[in-house]
């Protein structure tokens, strides 16, 4: 049992009944949660949880805690959101101290605006806390910064379906291809063919690098590195599945310098000098 609490617990906000904290666990890695989520775990009563938690997080909950799974996996339409979100109410109504945990950042993706809004709709009091999005510390695991100064200044977060279980039509597509240096595409595997179509009809290069991160941080983490034309073949050949986060860009390529887990094992770096720049920025 890890004990990172040792600040003075005066410093730490208590749990009370009746209130809902909604919380981000991280990707997976339990050592990605952060120390308020740790902290809410040692005091709820319920926890309700979502698919993609590694269960090892439990563990850190008190023994008597209830658990309730409330899970969704991608693409299906989301009726019971509000079923979700309701029980939360009842839950807090009946005076309990309720952990919602949700996987990544509860705002990114993660339906913690609807949830949030449906306990102000019903009174009851709440905090968030944030946690480490896929999008960013999936890619991390990987190798691949978000963003790097010799590659881009944007990058955007974009999902791969929306409500209907479709390739978002809400997404221009053909915009971003030109608008977003990088991209991180969030339950794009159903539609990768799709998108991968629409950013090249936009211009983007089809030879633009992709990684395809599937269970990153997680045991069972697998990396994809292809580009934008192959990539759909690639991952079916590669049989690779949900969940995962797309990074299509040049960012990509710092990969071949910055795969830490490959230098861990003892590998030497693909290409130190991935972007043909001579020297990291800083040194210029
Ligand atoms: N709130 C979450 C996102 C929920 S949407 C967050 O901030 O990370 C679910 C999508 O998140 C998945 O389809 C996948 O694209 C991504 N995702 C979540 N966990 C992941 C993981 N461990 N590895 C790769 N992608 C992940």
């Amino acid at each position: 049992m890890p004990q990172p609490l040792d600040l003075p617990p005066s410093d730490w906000p208590v749990l009370e009944p009746g209130w809902v904290w909604l919380c981000g666990a991280g990707p997976g890695d339990p050592g990605l949660l952060t120390l308020h989520a740790l902290n809410a775990l040692r005091q709820a009563d319920v926890i309700v949880y979502d698919a993609l938690l590694d269960k090892r997080i439990l563990d850190w909950a008190r023994p008597d805690v209830e658990t309730i799974f409330a899970g969704k996996r991608g693409g299906k339409p989301s009726a019971i959101q509000r079923d979700i979100s309701l029980h939360l109410v009842e839950l807090a109504e009946a005076g309990k101290k309720v952990l919602r945990l949700k996987g990544g950042d509860p705002f990114v993706f993660g339906r913690g605006g609807e949830e949030a809004q449906t306990l102000i709709q019903h009174g009851v009091p709440f905090r968030i806390v944030p946690g480490i999005t896929a999008g960013v510390g999936g890619l991390a695991y990987a190798g691949i910064p978000a963003t790097h100064r010799d590659v881009n200044q944007s990058v955007a977060f974009v999902t791969g379906h929306d409500q209907t279980g479709e390739a978002p039509t809400a997404v221009n597509w053909e915009a971003l291809a030109q608008g977003a240096q990088v991209i991180v595409v969030y339950m794009g595997m159903k539609h990768l063919d799709t998108i991968a179509a629409r950013l090249i009809a936009g211009g983007r290069d089809p030879k633009d690098p992709v990684c395809i991160v599937a269970s990153a941080t997680n045991p069972d983490e697998r990396i994809l590195e292809t580009e934008l034309d192959r990539a759909s073949a690639d991952v079916a050949a590669a049989d690779l599945s949900p969940p995962a986060v797309i990074c299509i860009g040049r960012a990509v390529l710092m990969r071949q310098a910055l795969d830490w887990q490959a230098l861990a094992r003892g590998e030497a770096p693909r290409n130190v000098d991935p972007l043909g720049r001579g020297q990291p920025a800083e040194n210029r």
